[in-house]
């Protein structure tokens, strides 16, 4: 009889957290004192820093500068284990948990299992474009970019060529304009010294925006900033511009028109995690699972919902899928849970908003917290240093600031590689030596 045998008076509640993501690890975190035990369960054995991923993908960084091992993070937190598996259902009457490697009975439940790109169920558009929600898209970005340079280099064909360099951004929101600025730089900066004798203005960068701005949550000067930046490095931005269809490449846009485009990147929205559905027949707005102020399911106490894939509005607006959302509710179930083990109320979560930044490529960006609006190379240095204060807990933090710095001085991409995985096929468009 012990911590794990429920008759037992050493009994110690197991406490299942579904996500290794921003939330989870805070749940984990909070409860480290706690007499419970920990089960963190997620599909993947590192925890990714989503908001530096572009830099993955627009080769300034290596996958192991923004993803660490669960079970290096959880090292130091006694009561906490973790679990490498794809939860695939919850049966929430017998509080168990369907995972690929069998069921997980827990006491209590949180599930901060994120989000997914949405595609808006449109088929079409998610097999021929690419996302960039984790590291696999990111390496194929990386791939599929690099691959065009090289195989652009076998043609003589001028039309050809510049067909193949022409590379589309859907979204302008944060990580639509973080990607199209990067891509930007990589090419006119990096890839041009690479490709000598190319044409580099051959390469054309493209970003498309259904509404009539950029960065939406922006106040109007910092979105019109973005553009004017995103311009002047060369990024051709286009408004009010709907995809409708994506064809081998083509684009169709909603009003008919058809634009060429050799490589698709899709930022155009998030929704939450496909688990969400199997604890809510009515989910809310981007798939999200609505959830009490006290971040309980509604009719199941003992289960929490945060982060990306909860729904839950504060001041009238839903609360925004952003990384200190989900860190600020990770700690406050962690304090819930301990309060219902005392038999106490659980107290509702309080969004504290430090306000928001999005990064031009290299020494541009934007920034609006409270009544401070910051634009251009002020900006950039205080985003590089909230990042920087972010990261704190990866052991790569001196390796990223290595390379920002190198990267601010010499102008590199030091992770231009093509790595490609077994079977993986060539991009679509291939030519034949001449
Ligand atoms: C490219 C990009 C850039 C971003 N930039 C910023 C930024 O600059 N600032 C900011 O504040 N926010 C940013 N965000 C948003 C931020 O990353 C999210 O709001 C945050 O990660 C949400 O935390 P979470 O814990 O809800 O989910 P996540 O951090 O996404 O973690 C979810 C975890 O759950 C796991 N999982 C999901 N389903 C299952 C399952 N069925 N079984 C097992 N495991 C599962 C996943 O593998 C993942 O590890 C960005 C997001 C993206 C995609």
């Amino acid at each position: 009889m012990g911590a794990t045998d429920r008759g037992s008076p050493d009994y110690k509640p197991l406490v299942a957290v579904v996500g290794a993501g921003f939330g989870g690890l805070s749940v984990v975190r909070g409860l480290r004192k706690a007499p419970v035990r920990t089960m963190l369960i997620d599909r993947n054995n590192y925890h990714l820093f989503l908001p530096l991923l572009y830099q993955v993908g627009t080769a300034l960084l290596d996958p192991s500068e923004v993803a660490q091992p669960v079970r290096g993070v959880m090292r130091s937190v006694k009561n906490a284990g973790f679990r490498l598996a794809e939860v695939r259902g919850v049966d929430l009457d017998n509080k168990r948990l369907d995972t690929d490697h069998g069921l997980v009975e827990y006491d209590y439940l949180v599930v901060s299992a994120g989000s997914v790109t949405n595609f808006f169920g449109n088929k079409n558009i998610e097999e021929g474009s690419i996302g960039l929600k984790d590291l696999t898209d990111a390496l194929t970005l990386r791939n599929e970019v690099l691959q065009r340079f090289e195989t652009a280099k076998w043609t003589t064909d001028s039309e050809v060529r510049r067909q193949l360099l022409k590379f589309v951004v859907v979204g302008g929101g944060s990580t639509g304009i973080e990607c199209a600025g990067a891509l930007a730089e990589l090419i006119r900066h990096v890839l041009k010294k690479d490709f000598k004798e190319m044409d580099i203005s051959d390469a054309e960068i493209t970003l498309l925006e259904a509404s009539d701005s950029l960065l939406a949550p922006y106040v109007p000067k910092l979105r019109a900033a973005a553009k004017k930046k995103l311009e002047k490095k060369h990024v051709r931005v286009m408004l009010n511009t709907a995809v409708e269809k994506i064809g081998e490449n083509e684009l169709q846009l909603s009003d008919g028109t058809i634009m060429p485009a050799s490589l698709v990147v899709w930022t155009a929205g998030v929704r939450g995690a496909e688990i969400g559905s199997a604890l809510t027949g009515e989910l809310q707005r981007s798939a999200r699972v609505a959830v009490e102020p006290t971040l309980q399911l509604p009719g199941h106490p003992e289960v929490f919902v945060i982060g990306d894939l909860a729904y839950l509005e504060q001041k009238g607006a839903p609360l925004p899928m952003l990384a200190p959302v989900a860190t600020q509710q990770g700690k406050r179930v962690a304090k819930n849970i301990t309060a219902l083990m005392k038999e106490g109320r659980p107290a509702p979560f309080k969004y504290l908003d430090k306000g928001f930044m999005s990064t031009i490529g290299r020494n541009a960006a934007v920034v609006q917290a409270g009544p401070l609006r910051m634009k251009g190379f002020f900006g950039w240095l205080t985003w590089l240093f909230v990042h920087l204060v972010l990261i704190i807990s990866f052991r790569s933090q001196l390796s990223i600031l290595t390379n920002w710095a190198w990267n601010y001085v010499i102008n590199d991409r030091p992770a231009r590689l093509i790595i490609k995985s077994q079977g993986q096929t060539q991009p679509a468009n291939r030519l034949d030596a001449p």
